[in-house]
């Protein structure tokens, strides 16, 4: 059924890269056969499954939608998908994104647009925006995507499904390409909480080969799916709910606050004052990292190698130069520049320290209450080409999620309604390793 649903609609939507109809029929015959054969089946059993193109998979293309690894096909399975498959899910495809996981809405991709399933005019959201668009447009049930300074969430509000970032930590980043490896975390995609709560299940957990996975029993998360929160105690920042949110977002926004109200739960404005500095901070350390990060890819040991090249360097300046797209160059010399002799203390330490600051925000924030609550996005899906020359503009896409990655705290975006015909996403944050009692918040939104 998956596979007719991408032959009916993917050239309309476009989410992915690369489409694994072999081997998931192959998965799918094992399954089969271990139910025939009375063998017990994963959690996942046969469940369409899409993954970002950053998380390898053994023998399979994963480009990170850029040029720079066209052709390369890892020999070995990130742990994320490795659990899946342990669960016996079935492997879909690989979606598209912004190349290397840098943008707001999948218009930086190196191979080609992903569309908006809602309105074919307008961007997925990004960079999970080809799982966000798979999961929307009933291509797979589920999907994964990474998150780095909103990544899954805000493609979740544009496309009118559920994403989540765990607590940085809880689900392992071996075999996901590393973009800002202090930021990133890998989460789900799913059309409602409790699949959500499946999800998590299987891919949260300690793993040897990533040393930032944290070695702690996470509990069962469908356990938390009970439809009560009376008496919870929720903080609505005001910082996030500043001029530039639409005003119909505010309006959809406040129309959740009385429904959690009307359930019994306490809900007040709050604030987080450093969260002005977030946008900066983020994108100082995000870049500095990048840079750092995407040194590897030289020519010399992945995919592109220009051909002809006079010498070493010459081959390493062209095979970077004709690899890498525009907006990872941008992040490149923005990353080194602040890293630099003479600019490191200048940008880079302070912007560490900022980081400090909004963590602690966080901290004091949830010694008071169980969940915050913010809009995902500032607006809904904005158009194909209205911001993409633009930089500055798409990095404000990003106000309300990036502060969370900073804090390393888990967040997920639900959807609450319509904004001009075009879903949006209403963000929970919580504390550390506290991912079960958002599933409790959200599942009595749906
Ligand atoms: N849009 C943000 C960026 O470009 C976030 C990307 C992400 O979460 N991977 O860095």
């Amino acid at each position: 059924a998956a596979f007719q649903r991408i032959e009916e609609v993917e050239n309309k939507v476009k989410s992915f890269l690369t489409i694994t109809r072999e081997q998931a029929e192959a998965q799918a015959r094992q399954v089969d056969k271990k139910i025939a054969t009375g063998q017990p089946v994963g959690p996942l059993a046969g469940i369409p499954t899409a993954v970002k193109d950053n998380m390898c998979t053994e023998g399979i293309r994963t480009t990170c939608a850029s040029k720079m690894l066209y052709n390369f096909i890892p020999p070995y399975t990130a742990t994320a998908v490795a659990r899946l498959a342990a669960a016996d899910m079935v492997l879909v495809g690989k979606t598209n994104m912004d190349e290397f996981a840098m943008g707001s809405s999948t218009e930086n991709s190196g191979f080609h647009l992903t569309y908006n399933p809602w309105d074919r005019e307008r961007v997925p959201g990004g960079s999970s925006g080809g799982s966000a668009a798979a999961v929307a447009a009933g291509e797979a049930l589920v999907a994964l995507g990474s998150d780095t300074g909103g990544s899954i969430r805000q493609p979740a509000s544009f496309c009118g499904v559920i994403g989540m970032k765990p607590t940085y930590g809880a689900v392992s980043r071996y075999g996901l390409v590393a973009y800002a490896s202090s930021l990133d975390q890998i989460g789900p995609f799913t059309r409602d909480v409790t699949d959500m709560a499946h999800l998590l299940n299987v891919i949260c957990g300690h793993d040897p080969l990533d040393s930032t996975s944290a070695n702690l029993q996470h509990p069962d998360f469908t356990k938390f799916l009970i439809n009560d929160i009376k008496g919870m105690k929720i903080g609505v920042p005001r910082e996030y709910m500043a001029d530039g949110i639409h005003p119909q977002v505010k309006e959809r926004l406040r129309e959740v606050i009385k429904k959690l109200t009307e359930l019994g739960a306490y809900v007040e404005e709050t604030s987080l004052p450093h969260t002005d500095y977030a946008m900066p901070a983020y994108y100082l350390i995000a870049t500095a990292e990048a840079s750092s990060n995407l040194a590897r890819y030289d020519g010399v040991r992945y995919g592109l190698r220009v051909p002809d090249a006079r010498d070493v360097v010459d081959m390493f300046m062209r095979s970077r130069s004709q690899g890498f797209g525009e907006e990872v160059k941008r992040r490149i010399m923005l990353g080194t520049y602040s890293l630099s002799a003479g600019y490191y203390d200048a940008y880079y330490l302070k912007a560490l320290k900022v980081r400090t600051l909004i963590k602690q925000d966080f901290d004091r924030a949830f010694a008071k209450y169980d969940v915050l609550l913010s809009p995902t996005s500032p607006s809904p899906a904005f158009k194909i080409g209205e911001m993409v020359h633009d930089p500055i503009q798409m990095y404000l896409q990003d106000v309300c999620t990036i502060p969370v990655n900073l804090a390393g705290i888990p967040a997920i975006s639900v959807p609450c309604g319509l904004v001009n015909r075009l879903p949006v996403g209403v963000q929970l944050m919580g504390k550390a390793f506290d991912e079960g009692t958002l599933l409790r918040v959200a599942y009595t939104l749906e």
